[in-house]
């Protein structure tokens, strides 16, 4: 099968809610087949840009393109390049598992075959095998949200966008869902994720964005960020992110 690899390309972004800018002229581009981590603060504007990214959010100004596909002129191409996984997903708790993935799999457009075996796959790889036919509200917070990234993933996206995939997950499940990023992303497919967990930029982004009051105030790979910083060579990112968050607050 060919694969197909995109990339994102976000130009003078701004969103508000209100009189609220929630996103101020934001520009990035997330290579394609690269794990892109967006770093800040609690209210910095990441879970608005990546529901303006997968197009749930409509742009006050600006633009976001997937694989040259303007998601507000073709919402429907976006749809089909992009997953996404919501900060707190909701899942129809009267459905199975199974049912579930099924219903999502259908309205996503999966045939039916590739669908029993592309459930079958991600249940086992997410060892969930046991679950199938639980009702999706009697998981667990961390098995919801492996039923989560699942469905976001039965249409096999080329973008996979997440926010904060690893929040209400266990260290162990955590670490599982570290590698499995990694290993998409070594796939080619295109990651953009919100964390304000720091190591998981450091260990697994390619590139950081780092995002404060809508804005982004750097970007770049661990050592660039350090030098921006202006921190020595071995500076945690914890360091280099506190020391530019409060430059951006100074202006
Ligand atoms: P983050 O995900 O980085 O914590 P958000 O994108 O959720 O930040 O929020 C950015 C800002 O926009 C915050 O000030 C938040 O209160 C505001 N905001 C987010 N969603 C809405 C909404 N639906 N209506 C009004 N304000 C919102
Ligand atoms: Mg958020």
């Amino acid at each position: 099968m060919m694969f197909h690899m995109s990339d994102i390309v976000v130009e003078n972004l701004t969103k508000s809610y209100g009189n609220l800018i929630a996103l101020d002229n934001v520009s990035l581009t997330v290579h394609s087949g690269e794990v892109f981590g967006l770093l800040g603060p609690n209210g910095a504007g990441k879970s608005t840009l990546l529901k303006t990214v997968v197009g749930i959010l409509k742009p006050t100004s600006g633009t976001v393109r997937l694989n040259g596909y303007d998601i507000v002129q073709n919402p429907e191409k976006a749809k089909e390049i992009a997953g996404y996984v919501p900060e707190n997903p909701s899942l129809y708790t009267g459905l199975t598992v199974k049912e579930f993935l099924e219903f999502v799999g259908k309205i996503r457009g999966v045939s039916d075959d590739s669908l029993d075996v592309k459930i079958d796959e991600s249940l086992k790889i997410f060892v969930l095998e046991e679950k199938r036919h639980s009702l999706t509200g009697s998981l667990s917070k961390g098995m919801k949200q492996k039923v989560a990234i699942i469905a976001s993933t039965l249409h096999d996206p080329e973008v996979l966008v997440l926010d904060e995939p690893l929040t209400s997950l266990d260290p162990k499940t955590q670490r599982f869902v570290k590698e499995w990023i990694a290993s998409l992303g070594r796939k080619g497919v295109t990651i953009l994720l919100s964390t304000h967990n720091l190591d998981v930029a450091q260990d697994y982004a390619n590139t950081i964005a780092i995002i404060d009051r809508g804005r982004i105030v750097a970007v770049g790979g661990i050592d660039s960020l350090r030098r921006m910083a202006d921190a020595k060579s071995d500076a945690r990112l914890d360091e280099v992110f506190l020391r530019l968050t409060a430059e951006s607050g100074r202006e």
